[in-house]
């Protein structure tokens, strides 16, 4: 079973009102609800306004793969929070990062850079598929649109990413780097730019398996206790031991 969290800096409570018209249960909901069909996730959401944000110690060392959405209040999340988090990833958690959340503190840690970019509301999209062969693109066709989603343009400002897997092209002109692989330490890391909160955006079915995907590639086999830095006799000792008059 892989062990999902859901991150928002929303409760469903201090959702506005113009998302609750488009996600009834909240951007959290909607992300529980497709994922929480998959038999092989055990999903759980949590948000800022929880006790330690929501990811305490022991949630946080039980989640195999965390997504995050935050927009406004990425200002709020303790650095001491984003730390765990930095170091959970590079012991082997993986991490989805989900538009907006370009911005957030988790994220700019694990990239190194400041992860501006250009935007603008109100753009048709139309993502293209660039790796097909990439585990998180498996079942998505050659491209596929979204009749309104916010514009996200280059320049990005990330480190080049080791797989870029969507490529994004917008009605005004602009292309973005839409879906980014990166591998920090022994974890992955996947940022995807559709989902601007007044959008159905995670409603659609190609989004869903995008997402899907890539929880199902982000999860580790283990998530060590630590990354260790030990002194290491010869592998070869043995043979020299063997061979003594053939040393190497
Ligand atoms: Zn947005």
């Amino acid at each position: 079973m892989i062990n999902v969290t859901i991150w928002n800096e929303d409760s469903l409570d201090a959702t506005h009102e113009d998302v609750l018209k488009v996600y009834p249960e909240g951007l959290n909901g909607a992300l529980a609800d497709f994922l929480g069909k998959n038999e092989n996730m055990n999903v759980r959401t949590a948000n800022l306004d929880e006790p330690e944000c929501g990811l305490s110690d022991e949630i946080l060392e039980s989640t195999d793969v965390l997504l995050w959405w935050g927009h406004g209040k990425h200002h709020l999340v303790p650095d001491e929070l984003v730390k765990k988090i930095h170091n959970r990833v590079l012991r082997g958690m993986g991490m989805v990062f989900l538009h907006s959340a370009h911005f957030s503190k988790p994220f700019q840690s694990l990239m190194g850079t400041t992860c501006s970019l250009k935007w603008r509301d109100g753009d048709r999209e139309r993502l293209w598929t660039i790796l097909p062969n990439h585990p998180i693109a498996k079942g998505l066709p050659e491209y596929f649109e979204l009749e309104e989603e916010e514009m996200y343009g280059e320049r990005f400002d990330i480190p080049q990413p080791d797989e870029l897997v969507f490529l994004g092209w917008f009605s005004g002109g602009e292309v973005f780097r839409s879906g980014c692989v990166w591998y920090r330490g022994l974890g992955k890391v996947f940022y995807f730019q559709p989902g601007h909160e007044t959008n159905p955006t995670y409603l659609n079915e190609n989004i869903q398996k995008v997402i899907t995907n890539a929880v199902n590639w982000l999860a580790p086999d283990e998530v060590v206790k630590e990354i260790e830095c030990p002194f290491a006799e010869p592998v070869e000792a043995s043979w020299n031991e063997r061979h003594p008059n053939h040393k190497i």
